[in-house]
């Protein structure tokens, strides 16, 4: 129970990943608020978390959209009065050469995987650092740390959001808040299973490439975001951690 009372934010928390994030976050004692545009999706994850005893809230809500992302957080900090851990997780990608991707496509995958993540952090901080107290975790893609071919603005947005993290976990210290990045590889979720549905190819030579021989679970990105969302890595920031079964050793 190393989450005991603490308050999370999980976006994209409907499904995939970001449901195995919250089921591990709410394991650990921590009250979990699910944010999706899915609001059936995050209402059936706030269900599996309020079966077991534990509180948990559902809340629809488009993370591209700023002032959505900001009336969300006046929402929790009403409801729970504090915002203990943020994990950045809703993502989108769409595997393509570049030179046959739209610019709606860019956008799209910019919005969602980096400029969330900014109007996020800028409208929970303030928060944590009045508290002096903060977890943040963003969700990046190994695609970012090896150059991924077909995703090049996916990679771009990542690797933005790596960058990113590093500048925030250098400002946010003197704050006594920790800021880091889990970098998932191929991993078996909905996102997955849509990007790979017309190339089989692609998903079985990618677990060929895994040394573990295996794709990941959500369940193995959750224990490392639990991780960095807790004391045991109060010493840790600026990080950016692979959970890859060891594709990318970087
Ligand atoms: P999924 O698509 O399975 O789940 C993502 C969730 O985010 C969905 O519920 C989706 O809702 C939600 N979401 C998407 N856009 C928004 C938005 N604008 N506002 C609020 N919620 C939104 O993805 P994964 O679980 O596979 O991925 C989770 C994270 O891990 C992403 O950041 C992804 O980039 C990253 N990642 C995944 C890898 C993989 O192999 N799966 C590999 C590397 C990184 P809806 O369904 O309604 O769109």
């Amino acid at each position: 129970m190393r989450l005991r009372d603490r308050v999370a934010i999980v976006t994209g928390g409907a499904r995939g990943i970001g449901r195995a994030i919250c089921e591990r976050l709410s394991a650990e004692g921590a009250t979990v608020v699910v944010v999706d545009l899915d609001l059936e999706g995050g209402r059936e994850t706030a269900a599996r978390l309020l079966s077991e005893g534990r509180e948990s809230v559902a809340l629809r809500v488009d993370v591209t959209r700023r002032a959505d992302v900001v009336a969300m957080v006046e929402q929790v900090m009403q409801r729970f009065g504090r915002i203990d851990i943020l994990v950045n997780n809703a993502g989108w990608d769409r595997i393509e050469f570049f030179l046959d991707s739209q610019e709606e496509t860019w956008e799209k995958i910019l919005a969602i995987n980096l400029k969330s993540v900014l109007y996020t952090c800028h409208a929970v901080l303030p928060h944590m650092v009045a508290r002096s107290y903060g977890k943040v975790v963003n969700i990046g893609s190994d695609a970012a740390r090896v150059g991924s071919t077909g995703e090049a603005v996916y990679s771009a947005a990542k690797g933005g959001v790596i960058a990113f993290s590093k500048t925030l976990a250098r400002e946010m210290a003197k704050y006594g808040i920790n800021v880091n990045v889990v970098c998932p590889g191929p991993a078996r979720t909905p996102l997955f299973q849509e990007i790979t549905a017309q190339n089989e190819k692609l998903a079985s030579a990618l677990e060929r490439a895994i040394p573990f021989r295996r794709l990941a679970e959500p369940e193995d990105i959750a224990g490392a975001v639990a991780f960095l969302a807790s004391e045991d890595a109060a010493f840790i920031t600026g990080q950016t951690l692979s959970v890859s079964g060891g594709l990318t050793m970087v």
